[in-house]
């Protein structure tokens, strides 16, 4: 940052806040002592997920919208609460700058909502998820929720 007194060019910040999706900064210039004032924009980093094999690539929000939207397909759940789960699993890694997430911890988050969702796209995605291969893996959470509604 250019000191717009005398042109130096470092500064020491002396306070920093959130302004929108930038950050104003006061700084001092470190030769002529002059304030200025500076808008940076945050940078949007990527989050970065692990998948299972180990190889990493980026959050795609659309991915996940369309395999979640794939699980409800005809059943009564509108696209905004789809784009809501996504939305709100995006933001919790942002607001604990959590860069790097398992494919697995997305997967149970997406799971825990659509169990309050709805439970056949729930049981439609844990079964694409968790790659289900038989009927007991069907039948075993099935009998789950089944419990759980005994309760
Ligand atoms: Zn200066």
């Amino acid at each position: 940052m250019i000191c717009p007194e005398c042109g130096y060019n470092d500064s020491k910040v002396i306070d920093s806040r959130p302004a929108e999706s930038k950050i104003r900064r006061r700084r001092e210039c470190l030769k002529c002592t002059g304030r200025f004032t500076t808008y940076e924009i945050i940078e949007d980093i990527p989050i970065m997920v692990v998948k299972k094999d180990g190889t990493l690539e980026p959050f795609d929000s659309r991915k996940l919208i369309e395999r979640m939207f794939r699980a409800t397909a005809k059943r009564p759940v509108k696209l905004k609460t789809i784009e809501n789960v996504v939305d709100s699993i995006q933001a919790h890694f942002k607001n604990n700058f959590q860069r790097e997430v398992t494919s697995d911890k997305i997967g149970e988050m997406v799971l825990r909502k659509l169990k309050e969702i709805d439970r056949v796209a729930y049981v439609r995605f844990a079964s694409v998820y968790r790659e289900f291969d038989d009927i007991e893996s069907f039948v075993k959470i099935i009998s789950e929720l089944q419990g759980e509604n005994d309760n």
